[in-house]
């Protein structure tokens, strides 16, 4: 079979092979609904090669680095024993919360956070510790995207999966007591990029999107500009016009839950496409090639270990590094706890800086590219 390169980037292949059941309830169809994994070609960036078979040069970097890295981060969790979070769900009706078995486990996950409150009162919470990504990431000269979420009081609808933290809510930060408003201005004040971590149900609603975008620059003094869906809920037939149409300039949602490679056989970076008018968008798509669970998770994605995990890692950056791309990173903060997840991290940031390439944030690789 024949694939239209520029029918694919535009979303028509994606929409065409859309799961039947496909429905806003429904879990993110994954890289089995792919067409080109169908091929054999997840692992290739096809269009990129494909573009450089014309001899043409492959895309210039700042100081002469050979490829980028765009590293990003997405903010599910705050804590690990906030009972206060932990009863929000039952403070609001949840959309898609219907089936005893979820409340149940709701319920589990609430009487297990009791116990762990009342028997750490006295200890640190593991998770009070995100400056120590900034300073990972410093000594290895990198810079990042942290993607939050607008806080709970700040979206309409919730869903089963969507996070559960305020931006009022407490933590310790680098030793300080603040509130998750305060680390987020910390963390953009250190050169760290902010982005909106996007609930599961704002996919296709632009006054919604656009209250969190408001809730988010209004908790950090600052305009947001960058966005990713949360569990990567994106709708490709209405959710670009629905980003730009509520102003982001970037986005970095397509990707996989379960697999890692190139959803759009591409590592660079390209403006999306509203397939309803038929026309670009001013939105750059800065597409999401490697997240950590979908690798690591033991019941989710491809569930291999860290050593299978690190070759993987190296035959993408290849792929990547050959057509001078982005290799485009998530990394969830809350993996910090995970001895694994975490040792993986810093060895592939060893591999990267020697590798020479350009690690930074979302907005710095979309802006140079637009550039
Ligand atoms: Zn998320």
């Amino acid at each position: 079979m024949d694939i239209d390169y520029q029918k694919l980037l535009q979303g028509y292949y994606e929409a065409k092979l859309l799961p039947h059941d496909f429905s806003e309830d429904r879990v993110v169809p994954d890289f089995a609904f792919n067409i080109l994994n169908t091929m054999g070609f997840l692992y290739k960036p096809i269009v990129d090669e494909a573009y450089l078979s014309k001899n043409i040069q492959t895309p210039e970097w700042p100081e002469g680095k050979t490829f980028a890295v765009c590293l990003t981060h997405d903010v599910d969790d705050v804590s690990y024993f906030s009972l206060r979070q932990s009863l929000r769900p039952f403070t609001a009706p949840f959309n898609g919360l219907h089936i005893t078995q979820d409340k149940l486990k709701r319920l589990f996950t609430l009487g297990f956070t009791t116990l762990r409150v009342c028997k750490n009162q006295f200890i640190n919470d593991p998770l009070h510790c995100y400056e120590r990504w900034l300073k990972i990431e410093e000594e290895f000269g990198a810079k990042s995207t942290f993607f939050f979420w607008p806080g709970w009081k700040n979206v309409t609808k919730h869903h089963k999966t969507d996070p559960i933290y305020d931006l009022n809510d407490r933590l310790i930060f680098d030793g300080n007591n603040c509130t998750v408003a305060e680390m987020i201005q910390e963390i953009h004040r250190r050169g760290w990029e902010i982005g909106l971590h996007a609930s599961w149900y704002a996919y296709n609603d632009v006054d919604e999107l656009k209250g969190q975008k408001e809730a988010l620059e209004k908790a950090l003094g600052y305009p947001v500009h960058s966005i990713r869906q949360h569990y990567l809920h994106y709708d490709i037939r209405i959710t670009p016009r629905t980003h730009s149409a509520a102003g982001f300039k970037y986005d970095s949602t397509l990707g996989f839950n379960n697999n890692i490679g190139f959803r759009f056989g591409t590592c660079y970076p390209w403006k999306l496409f509203d397939l309803g008018s038929k026309k670009e968008l001013p939105i750059l798509e800065i597409p999401l090639i490697i997240q950590d669970v979908a690798m690591l998770n033991p019941s989710k994605g491809m569930r291999i270990d860290s050593k299978m995990a690190l070759r993987y890692m190296l035959l993408i950056t290849e792929e990547v590094e050959k057509v001078g791309g982005v290799l485009t990173l998530l990394w969830h903060p809350n993996e910090i706890i995970n001895r694994q997840s975490w040792t993986l991290y810093l060895k592939i940031l060893n591999y990267l800086r020697e590798k020479n390439a350009w690690i930074t944030s979302l907005q710095e690789v979309g802006s140079w590219w637009l550039r």
